[in-house]
């Protein structure tokens, strides 16, 4: 069993979960990184990796960054992710098992969705354990699919980063899924320009319907635009990437963005503001944690709406600060938490 302690991307994490069963043949890591200001909250990716050690590091990175996800967003939970790295044939039964793998965490983590699960996989975990979320809810209250908060919150941070209006402005988005679709959406509405890349055939199509301009996948970040959104994976800013970067202002639903911490630093000596990816993308676990605390559908859009402001604060901070704005960001957490430690 790999030794997460040692690893180099633990960070004081609370505990790691492996989950799984060999007759379904599934397998899976659960991450805990803080259960500070309540119930670990993060996604289920499902996904395949070279090694297993690159599935840990994933799920050691992601569920760091929920913490500091939700903790910015002033959310009464904790940050944890689970990374399901191989998924056996009856998938329904794979959630059900791992539900009941959730449910013996104790309510120490709270499963929704992420890249690779859906809905229905959240409703196989839910009959093994209420610890889950992202299932629709009826009569208002908050509840289901979160994409579509994750693309309104960025919407409105793209909206407010481009002086409140987007009509005529070009807006290359990289990845047309869930987010980035829902993205290309709210933007095509309001009279955006769209470019767009997208490795699967299906979800580039569905954006072509909106009337995006296709680009090739290696070429969109250097794409002249008035804003990049980069919403497929993580790490897409990079050395490889930042000095052909074609727009002064990055702004996307993507997690950890930043390939490493001096790529921030890297694009602010470029004179490219970066939107820090987990303040704007708060808005699929607000509604995931306004289901779990019975919160209604109005609660979650009041706070989404709060993003593109606390966005400007943090871009203000930093400013002021000389810091980058992922430096502010991260700052304005850990004082957050020291505070939460405190009390
Ligand atoms: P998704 O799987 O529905 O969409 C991702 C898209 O990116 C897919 O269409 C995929 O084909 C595409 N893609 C993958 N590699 C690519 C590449 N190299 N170039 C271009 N496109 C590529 O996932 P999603 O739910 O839309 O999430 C997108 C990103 O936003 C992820 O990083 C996710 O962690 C993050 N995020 C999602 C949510 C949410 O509510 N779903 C919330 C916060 C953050």
């Amino acid at each position: 069993m790999m030794n997460w302690k040692s690893h180099p991307s633990y960070d004081g994490h609370e505990d790691v979960v492996f989950v799984g069963d060999e007759g379904l043949g599934f397998a899976g890591i659960v991450a805990i990184h803080s259960t500070v200001l309540g119930p670990s909250g993060g996604g289920v990716r499902v996904w395949t990796y070279p090694r297993e050690e690159d599935a840990l590091t994933d799920a050691l990175r992601l569920s760091r960054g929920m913490t500091y996800k939700n903790a910015m967003a002033e959310l009464p939970m904790g940050g944890g992710k689970t990374v399901i790295y191989k998924m056996g044939p009856d998938r329904g039964a794979c959630f059900e098992k791992f539900g009941e793998q959730v449910q013996a965490i104790g309510g120490r983590y709270v499963a929704a969705e992420d890249v690779g699960a859906t809905v229905s996989d959240m409703r196989a975990i839910a009959r093994k354990t209420s610890y889950v979320s992202g299932i629709p809810k009826e009569g208002g209250q908050a509840g289901g699919d979160p994409s579509p908060w994750t693309s309104l919150g960025v919407f409105l941070s793209i909206k407010t980063l481009l002086g409140g209006a987007v009509q005529g402005r070009t807006i290359a988005v990289q990845g047309t899924g869930a987010v980035g679709l829902g993205l290309c959406k709210l933007l095509a509405d309001e009279g955006a320009k769209l470019l767009v890349a997208d490795v699967n055939a299906t979800n580039l199509d569905r954006a072509k319907a909106l009337g995006a301009e296709v680009v090739a996948v290696d070429r969109i970040h250097a794409a002249k635009a008035d804003l990049f959104a980069p919403c497929a994976l993580g790490a897409g800013l990079n050395t490889t990437t930042i000095p052909g970067l074609g727009a002064p202002i990055i702004c996307g639903a993507a997690n950890n963005q930043l390939a490493t911490e001096e790529d921030g630093a890297r694009l602010q000596a470029r004179g490219i503001v970066y939107a820090p990816d987990y303040v704007v993308n708060a808005g699929g676990i607000i509604s995931v944690s306004a289901e779990y605390i019975g919160e209604t559908e109005a609660a979650v859009d009041a706070r989404v709406r709060a993003i593109a402001p606390r966005l400007m604060k943090v871009l203000e901070t930093a400013k002021a600060e000389g810091l980058t704005p992922h430096q502010a960001a991260d700052r304005i957490v850990r004082e957050r938490l020291a505070a939460a430690q405190r009390a």
